[in-house]
């Protein structure tokens, strides 16, 4: 069947560069000929029937915002057979033959579900701030986090060394490091203690023992957010307790790492990501998502996209502890 009508929703946690996926995806498929609906709050406007029609002029001024226009949710009923049949029959009513889901590996989960259920053709985009998702170098999202707390961390940098402290700095980033290794870097922080690693050694008895020199007036430790890790606070009061001579801090940046303009990085792989995902829907693939490897799109299957592969550069760990003696 010959597709005339895409939806379009973004769903899970949100993150900066949506919009411009949204406008991307948007336009090309007006570009193209075809009609797009934009399905409010995630998988829950499926099942209330939240739903607008997006016309070119509704993506304008949108593409330097963070956040979504099409707002986001997590919506339990969609993780029920039942629930994801009420969604079904409210894409049969609105005429929808297609559907452009971004979100993380929670919304591709379900878009794998819902494709392996009925048959909807689903094109998946990567759009997270944890950079988790197999198959692509990057999500949209990661770089405006990256910077976000570069720039926090510039700024913690400032009153930890005018007091010699040792500050753990949390970011997200659940059981996935990238976030918290990747910003350590770029902001020259000591160390960063991710969740990939915790079975293997101890992170911050073999950052006390390497990284904390004499000679240094202050160190900043990023913390991937995890159970695993401990967290920045459990870090914190395991050093209170065995190595009761440092002074330390704890710095959560939370939500504030999902805020803010899109960098130009992530707007270009957005819009070049949503241009992809109507090409290949009218080149009838289905059940993918969009990636970016070496500067290229490629297709990845929604099943290899979900599947906890993707694993952090260990060489990057290396560099970090040469550069922060
Ligand atoms: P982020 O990585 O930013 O947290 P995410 O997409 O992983 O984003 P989730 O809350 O895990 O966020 O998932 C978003 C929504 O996708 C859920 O609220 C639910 O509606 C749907 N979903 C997640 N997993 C499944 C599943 N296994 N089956 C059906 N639906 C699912």
């Amino acid at each position: 069947m010959a597709i005339k009508c895409i939806g379009i929703l973004t769903s899970g946690g949100d993150a900066p560069g949506m919009n411009a996926a949204i406008r991307a995806v948007t336009r090309t498929a007006i570009y193209s000929g075809l009609t797009v609906k934009g399905i409010m709050r995630g998988y829950r406007g499926l099942i209330t029937g939240e739903i607008i029609e997006l016309r070119t002029e509704n993506v304008s001024n949108t593409i330097q915002r963070g956040g979504t226009m099409l707002k986001t949710a997590r919506c339990v009923e969609f993780r029920s057979r039942e629930g994801r049949q009420v969604a079904y029959e409210t894409m049969q009513r609105e005429g929808i033959d297609a559907l452009v889901v971004i979100g993380g590996d929670g919304t591709l989960s379900g878009a794998r579900e819902f494709a392996g259920e009925f048959d909807i053709p689903i094109v998946g985009l990567p759009g997270t701030i944890d950079n988790d998702l197999n198959g692509t170098d990057v999500t949209i999202g990661y770089d405006t986090a990256l910077n976000t707390i570069m720039d926090a961390v510039d700024k913690i940098r400032d009153t930890a060394s005018s007091h010699d402290r040792l500050f753990f700095v949390e970011v997200m980033g659940r059981e996935s490091g990238f976030l918290a290794l990747n910003s350590a870097l770029a902001a020259g922080a000591e160390a960063a203690i991710i969740p990939e690693f915790v079975t293997e050694v101890d992170q911050l008895a073999e950052f006390i023992q390497n990284g904390l020199r004499k000679s240094k007036s202050s160190s900043i430790v990023l913390v991937a957010e995890s159970e695993v890790t401990g967290g920045a606070m459990g870090l914190a009061e395991r050093v209170k307790k065995e190595y009761p001579q440092y002074d330390v801090r704890v710095t959560i940046l939370g939500h504030i790492q999902r805020g803010g303009s899109p960098t130009a990085s992530d707007r270009i792989i957005a819009s070049r990501m949503g241009e992809a995902a109507i090409i290949a829907l009218l080149d009838g693939q289905r059940n993918i998502m969009i990636g970016i490897e070496n500067q290229e799109i490629v297709y990845v299957p929604l099943s290899k996209a979900v599947n906890h592969e993707k694993s952090l550069n260990r060489a990057t760990l290396d560099t970090l502890k040469k550069l922060s003696i």
